[in-house]
């Protein structure tokens, strides 16, 4: 990299997009506390859209949020103008094609308020970016990092504006679509799933009265989360191929096919939106920590979005590195020092283990034919990353083994 004047800042998140956006909103209380200072690098222009008077679409894609997601949103002091926006789940329905009884899970088996909520990402991105506008920190947007070097305490960065940053601790919140992690060297683990998510609005007949309905069909899973009135937010996977001919049909065919393979539990179906198709794999990133360096988000690792636990994993991870930086700082290290990054990474292991490695297995089980298997599919189809013993209640309801 050429040498030229450069701007040092303690943190440079490298990507606005929602786990980047999050870091910075969780980071207020470390900024206001100790001073850090923090540059977020975002190629798309989000602040214009942010002050622009929020217009619900029909199209919007939306993302299940687990409770303990509104909990972290709550401590970033976002979410009581999250919630504006928040579908509550308040019961999840699972069924199987040409089996007979379905299985249900109520909020209030639970002695919780709902079991998640369903939140257009379009909002989520906006209440996060007018936050980060209350937050003293550099805002670099639009621009891309362009090009990263390790130099001597942390990385160089070089962004499309022709500016250049030093940081101590970079983040790696780019989705991992920038071909930076690549750059740095890190490599992924890619397993293709053959599949791909059809995603769009629908909108019933009926009211869905808070329902994330779960029906198990021979050509794939169906979900259907509850949005705002009566539209819902459809996830609908196929194997791969199989999707484009139902993605060439018109909406009036397209409508007769999903009320065929979902059928009439959630009303008629009145009304399809944009579809968007995901082709759909596992991609882990080898390292997520380096000297200097963390890796957060889809960066990190994507999941399959049927088990809707993308975002809510990345959160966590959010706020463990917030508690790492905040531990290590108190004791005196720097933000980009390996105890940190250490620390980080052992609060994080474990969970991000087993949310793989139990998403991972969801998928594998669409392929076995047992109602047993399907209610326990069930719990992680919906995003509801509920922790600890509150899951194992939730599974063991879900597989009939506890009332
Ligand atoms: C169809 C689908 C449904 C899903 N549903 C759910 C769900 O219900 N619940 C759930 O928890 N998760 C869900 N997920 C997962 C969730 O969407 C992701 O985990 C989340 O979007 C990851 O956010 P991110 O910020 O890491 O990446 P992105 O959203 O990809 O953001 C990355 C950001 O980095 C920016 N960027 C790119 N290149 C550069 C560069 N060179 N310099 C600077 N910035 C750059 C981009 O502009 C972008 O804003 C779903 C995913 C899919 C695909």
């Amino acid at each position: 990299m050429r040498e030229t004047a450069e701007t040092h800042v303690d943190i440079a998140i490298v990507g606005g997009g929602l786990v980047g956006a999050s870091l910075g909103c969780a980071l207020a209380s470390l900024i206001e506390r100790l001073g850090l200072t923090v540059a977020i690098i975002e190629p798309a222009p989000l602040q214009q859209r942010a002050k622009t008077p929020w217009q619900p679409s029909f199209d919007a894609r939306a993302s299940a949020i687990a409770q303990g997601s509104a909990i972290h949103f709550a401590r970033m002091g976002v979410w009581s103008d999250m919630r504006d926006q928040a579908t509550p789940i308040r019961q999840i329905h699972v069924s199987e094609q040409g089996r007979f009884g379905a299985t249900r899970l109520r909020h209030d088996d639970l002695d919780v308020d709902a079991l998640g909520y369903v939140i257009p990402n379009a909002w989520m991105g906006r209440v996060l970016h007018r936050r980060l506008q209350t937050l003293p920190l550099g805002w670099h947007c639009p621009a891309a990092v362009e090009e990263i070097a390790p130099v001597a305490e942390g990385y160089r960065l070089q962004l499309s504006t022709g500016e250049h940053l030093r940081a101590g601790l970079t983040v790696l919140a780019d989705g991992g679509r920038s071909g930076l992690k690549e750059r740095l060297g890190i490599d992924s683990h890619e397993k293709p799933y053959d599949q791909v998510a059809v995603i769009a609005s629908v909108e019933t007949s009926e009211p869905h009265h808070g329902t994330a309905w779960e029906r198990f069909t021979p050509e794939g899973p169906i979900a259907l989360l509850p949005l705002q009135g009566q539209a819902m937010e459809l996830v609908w996977t196929h194997e791969a191929g199989r999707e484009t001919h139902r993605l060439s049909l018109s909406d009036g065919d397209l409508l007769i096919e999903l009320q065929r393979a979902f059928g009439d539990r959630a009303g008629r179906f009145r009304r399809i939106g944009k579809r968007h198709a995901y082709p759909l794999s596992l991609v882990t990133a080898r390292e997520t920590i380096r000297p200097g360096l963390a890796v957060l988000g889809n960066a990190a690792h994507s999941l399959h979005p049927v088990a809707g636990q993308g975002f809510n994993l990345a959160l966590r991870g959010v706020m463990d590195l917030v508690a790492a930086l905040d531990a290590g700082l108190s004791q005196g290290e720097d933000v980009g020092s390996l105890a940190v990054l250490n620390d980080f990474d052992a609060r994080r292991s474990a969970d991000r283990h087993n949310v793989i490695r139990f998403s991972d297995g969801l998928i594998r089980l669409f392929g076995i034919d047992s109602p047993l298997l399907s209610h326990a599919r069930a719990a992680g189809l919906v995003g509801l990353n509920l922790a600890g013993p509150m899951r194992r209640t939730l599974a063991r309801r879900a597989m009939g083994l506890e009332r």
